[in-house]
């Protein structure tokens, strides 16, 4: 039959090889790097098994003066190297895919605090590499410097093919290699490498020609190349330099994968970017080359794949979260199961493994970096081992996942929630501005459940203990949530703040439709002048910020305070935090860093420096705690002893019932209750396996 998606999956030729397929994975990050290949190898070779018809590795350090450290990137620097890759390259191939290795030299955006070389790039300047704001600065890189980088690329390019590779990559984006800076406008070295483009260009140019001199006899040689900074005239600019490298050097890769820069324009979160918000900048790159163009944007629809490649904007779809949250994204598609595809939902948990040097972790794909370790695969599960009937109590994403999980295991599932919607906070928190795309959580899961005929969902049934013990079934497991805390208590602060001020937590605020005032007609019952809000944020991520613009929109002036000293300070490991900035900047919301809360009145909060412990008052109608939250376990506890005199078989207590945390760890808790059901688990042995 054919399909309009039929266009995806014709072969690409790329120089001397053939992608089976349009589904390219570009090379992402994934905190495996060269400290855990097997199970890097693993996740790769799943993407392969999906039907991706390109599989890349991350940024692949070339050499040790280039290294990478603190965070754990790919790594080619001898041939000692080649037996890790092959496990790759093997993983890859097994499945018919193509495997590509994007080669990098980083000049001074490699901290090298492990090896302890001197970095050396376009000039001496201070390292941007590592925290970005690592103590020293790189050298002025001399012509014999460049040479030597030359060779070192042309023989990190003979190792990858040894190992297997079929694409092998020269890399100019994200900002971080020697090839884009020194394409830079600032660089204005005095020799043929500075001063007019051409000379800028020429670096990039002898790596691709060196690159296909010695291997492209039988590997691709591609590209991968940041056409815009989103920096106007300061930076590379689509319509500006970036037309004319591309121009220059339009037929000598034998593939163009293009984005922006840096990282956080390319991966931009669904809070502040929406599928396909690359096209306008790298459209033009075909209409320059023959070569295929690929092209990244977030694409989860088939439809927009389809179609950005009907309208010429690319060849082939570049992809690395969508590939994450759903390794067998084209086969689904290829298949006709697109309503199957676990739509990536733009929250950049996924990048937190590479910045904060764990393996790869996603919202979405509770499977994703347990392929290896854990023996995890995104499509299979085990079957049931038994008879026995699971009830499950509360539709959060945790109990939603566990539902799903022990539904296609084959069990007799029974989910109730007190609730009129499936979701738990995930259905409230997704109304939220901007973070509508976070109901991708639910909806995935709901129409797997509607597949499932084992599994019966029940709404509006809030549950007793009696009411758990009077249903009947021998298994419980408890996805009941969590509340967030009232009285200040957090990371901050041990005992409750004092005060008769209004306080709210984000309970109060979470599931009022944004276009209407009954949020701030709501809040006006306790507090009758509300007018200015004081958020008082040692949760760090996204919740204090988010808040901040829902009030803001309901015509509040708010005001948000942080013990920690940079506002939404996690929100760094996700590439946000500049732009949820931006975002409050314009919104004019006053920015308090390094401050608790002490005690409150109704019109007061009075506030501790965390440095100089001065003390402040602030004017504020009411004050939002966004602290810890408190585990909703009280069933839990109250169905125990029905455990220990045997009325219960199994009790369990999975995600923010038993401790609360990001919305990934719930979805992870109910996919690991539900993979451990009916098996023997024994706490004194750990329960994957580790890379040694
Ligand atoms: P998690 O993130 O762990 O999945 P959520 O807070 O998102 O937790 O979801 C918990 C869900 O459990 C909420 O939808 C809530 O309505 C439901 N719930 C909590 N207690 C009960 C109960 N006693 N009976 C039925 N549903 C409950
Ligand atoms: Fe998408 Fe979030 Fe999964 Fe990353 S972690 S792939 S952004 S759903």
């Amino acid at each position: 039959m054919t399909s309009r998606y039929d266009i995806l999956f014709q072969p690409i030729k790329i120089g001397p090889v053939t992608a089976p397929n349009r589904f390219y994975q570009v090379p992402h990050c994934n905190g495996f790097g060269h400290r855990m290949p097997q199970g890097m190898a693993a996740m790769r070779g799943m993407k392969a098994e999906g039907g991706w018809g390109v599989v890349c590795t991350e940024e692949t350090e070339i050499h040790h003066t280039s290294d990478l450290s603190p965070y754990f990137e790919g790594r080619i620097w001898s041939d000692d190297d080649i037996p890790t890759w092959q496990l790759m390259t093997d993983a890859v191939h097994k499945h018919g895919a193509l495997a590509g290795i994007e080669l990098t030299y980083n000049s001074h955006d490699a901290a090298n605090l492990y090896s302890r070389a001197a970095a050396f790039g376009p000039r001496s300047m201070g390292i941007t590499g590592g925290s970005g704001y690592e103590p020293g600065q790189s050298r002025a890189a001399t012509k014999d410097d460049l040479k030597l980088v030359r060779k070192w690329h042309r023989n990190a390019a003979i190792r990858a093919k040894k190992a297997g590779f079929d694409i092998i990559y020269c890399y100019a984006a994200h900002n971080m290699t020697l090839a884009f800076h020194l394409m830079s406008k600032d660089n204005d070295r005095a020799d043929e490498y500075g001063g007019s483009l051409e000379n800028r260009t020429r670096f990039f140019r002898e790596l691709i020609e060196d690159t296909k001199e010695a291997v492209g006899d039988t590997c691709a040689v591609a590209v991968r190349f940041a056409v815009d900074e989103l920096l106007g005239g300061d930076g590379m600019q689509f319509d500006g330099e970036a037309h004319d490298i591309v121009a220059m050097l339009a037929e000598l890769p034998d593939l163009w994968d293009v984005n922006l820069s840096n990282w956080a324009n390319d991966s931009v979160t669904s809070r502040f970017g929406k599928e396909g918000h690359q096209e306008k900048y790298i459209s033009f790159v075909k209409k320059l080359t023959t070569k295929p163009v690929v092209g990244v944007g977030r694409y989860t629809s088939p439809d927009s794949m389809a179609s950005a490649i009907e309208r010429g904007i690319m060849d082939m779809i570049g992809a690395a979260r969508p590939s994450i949250a759903d390794p067998f994204l084209p086969n689904k598609i290829k298949e006709g199961r697109t309503e199957d595809i676990r739509e990536c939902i733009g929250c950049n948990i996924c990048v937190t493994g590479d910045t904060r040097f764990v393996p790869i972790r996603c919202t979405q794909n509770p499977t994703m970096g347990e392929e290896w370790r854990r023996g995890w695969h995104p499509e299979n599960i085990s079957p049931k081992k038994s008879e026995d009937e699971i009830l499950i109590v509360g539709a959060g994403p945790a109990g939603l996942e566990a539902a799903r999980a022990l539904g296609q295991r084959g069990y007799h599932v029974i989910l109730t929630d007190a609730r009129r919607e499936a979701g738990g906070r995930v259905a409230l928190e997704s109304a939220l501005p901007n973070l509508n795309e976070w109901r991708r959580v639910i909806d995935w899961r709901l129409t797997q459940i509607n597949k499932i005929e084992n599994i019966y969902f029940y709404p509006s049934s809030q549950m007793t203990a009696q009411d758990v013990l009077d249903a009947g079934a021998p298994h419980v497991i408890l996805a009941t949530g969590a509340t967030w805390r009232r009285d200040g208590m957090g990371r901050n602060i041990s005992r409750p703040v004092q005060g008769n001020g209004n306080i709210f937590t984000p309970d109060d605020l979470l599931g009022f439709n944004l276009e209407s005032d009954s949020l701030l007609s709501k809040l006006r019952e306790q507090a009758p002048a509300l007018q200015k809000v004081l958020i008082y944020d040692d949760d760090h991520y996204y919740m204090g910020g988010v808040l901040a613009e829902l009030l803001v929109q309901n015509g509040c002036e708010v005001t948000l305070m942080t013990p920690a000293p940079t506002i939404s300070c996690w929100t760094q490991f996700t590439l946000e935090q500049e732009r949820i900035l931006k975002r409050l900047l314009d919104l004019n919301v006053t920015l308090l860093a390094n401050h608790v809360i002490a005690s409150h009145t109704p019109t007061t909060a009075t506030v501790t420096n965390t440095i100089t412990s001065a003390e402040s008052t602030l004017a504020c109608d009411a004050i939002v705690m966004v602290t810890d939250r408190i585990p909703n376990d009280a069933l839990y506890h109250e169905l125990k002893p029905a455990l220990a005199d045997g009325r219960l078989k199994s009790l369990r207590v999975i995600g923010d019932a038993e401790a609360p945390n990001i919305i990934a760890q719930a979805v992870f808790s109910g996919h690991l209750a539900a993979r451990e059901f009916d098996e023997q688990v024994n706490p004194d042995v750990t329960p994957f396996k580790i890379e040694r």
